[in-house]
């Protein structure tokens, strides 16, 4: 789910998550309230670093936290990171490596390199703007906007908007915007295994369907492509949970068999799933009560406390990272700075000369 999947019709289906002030990480020293009744989404949204340890994800995509989150590097030779100053590139390290794999399987097949959205926070959890999931590190989220051929800057990365594939004011995609590309990285991307599912806009559902819903050889990969709102402007991948975590919760599977180009998705072209639920004269829509640590997992009392590493650059999943030089370089979290006041530095790294035409 994402950002860009707030339209006013879903704020009234789903409460949307009212983004608090920041309250800064002073609230991690214990000052205030117990820690346990404040709302996770300040605790885990003002935590700039990961936890110093193994990877660990505790919970649900919709509520639970990870430890030894790895960061995405800003940059890489089919990659560049998005809005970087939300901190949320953080993700297990097979996440991580996954969208890696996925930049370069991409450009082989035309599509000139990614841009990444939120994956999650350093310790996963709650945010305080923006999604309901990704709170574990096994979730991300794709531009539907190919990397343009030079490295973007902070401000242009902070500012710059991914475009809709849809028609304007249509639920269907525009073909002067969607191409064979996006459908080929769509693809790409639902073909690996640990790909639990993607989700994208009904109309790029029904334009998959269009492409490779005749083929029952496709059915494996495109069940796993699922219609929802939004994502139009990107679509977002979720892995399966990892075999280091027990304690990770798995998503009901997809349906085992078809392809999804059924009534269930014709169901999407109707306005059932577009008009808002009639509310009991008299009633108001009560908002949801504030997460706190008490409603996630136990076990992310502790991955909030956890030390963290020295620096982020030793949490950063390039080709040097070592995990265990990560974890020795443990420092306490209680009473720190935060260990990242400026965003993090751009690479010099050169994008491939040889890059597909857009
Ligand atoms: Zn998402």
């Amino acid at each position: 789910m994402g950002v860009f999947a707030h339209s006013a019709i879903r704020a009234r289906l789903k409460p949307a998550l009212i983004g608090l002030a920041c309250a800064g990480f002073a609230l991690l020293s214990g000052a205030g309230p117990a820690l346990a009744e404040q709302p996770a989404k300040q605790l885990f949204g003002n935590t700039p670093l990961p936890s110093a340890t193994e990877a660990r994800v505790h919970g649900f995509y919709s509520n639970g936290c990870i430890a030894g989150a790895v960061a995405m590097p800003v940059d890489g030779p089919n990659w560049q990171a998005m809005r970087l100053e939300r901190n949320r590139r953080w993700g297990h390290p097979d996440l991580i490596a996954l969208v890696q794999r996925l930049s370069r399987d991409a450009a082989t097949d035309g599509w000139p390199g990614l841009l990444v959205g939120d994956i999650s926070q350093p310790r996963g959890g709650p945010m305080l703007s923006g999604h309901a999931s990704h709170q574990i590190g096994l979730d991300a989220d794709i531009w539907l906007t190919r990397m343009p051929n030079r490295r973007l800057t902070q401000a242009e990365r902070a500012n710059t908007s991914a475009i809709s594939v849809l028609k304007q004011g249509t639920l269907h995609i525009d073909p002067a915007i969607w191409t064979a590309e996006h459908a080929r990285l769509l693809r790409r991307a639902a073909s690996y295994d640990r790909v639990e599912r993607l989700f994208v806009h009904p109309g790029i559902k029904r334009a998959m369907c269009d492409a490779y819903g005749d083929n029952r050889g496709n059915d494996r990969w495109m069940i796993k492509i699922r219609p929802y709102y939004g994502h139009h402007y990107h679509f977002h991948i979720r892995m399966t949970c990892p075999a280091d975590s027990p304690n990770c919760r798995p998503q009901d599977p997809v349906p085992a068999s078809g392809n999804g180009c059924d009534s269930s998705l014709d169901w999407w072209f109707t306005s059932e799933p577009w008009t808002p639920k009639p509310q009991a004269p008299g009633t108001r829509p009560r908002p949801r009560p504030e997460k706190t640590l008490a409603d996630l997992p136990n076990a992310c009392r502790g991955v909030l406390r956890a030390p963290r590493p020295a620096s982020e650059s030793l949490a950063t999943y390039s080709a040097s990272f070592d995990q265990v030089a990560m974890i020795a370089s443990a420092v306490p979290l209680a009473g720190a700075a935060p260990a990242r006041a400026t965003l993090p530095g751009l690479s010099r790294l050169p994008i491939p000369a040889n890059r597909p035409q857009q």
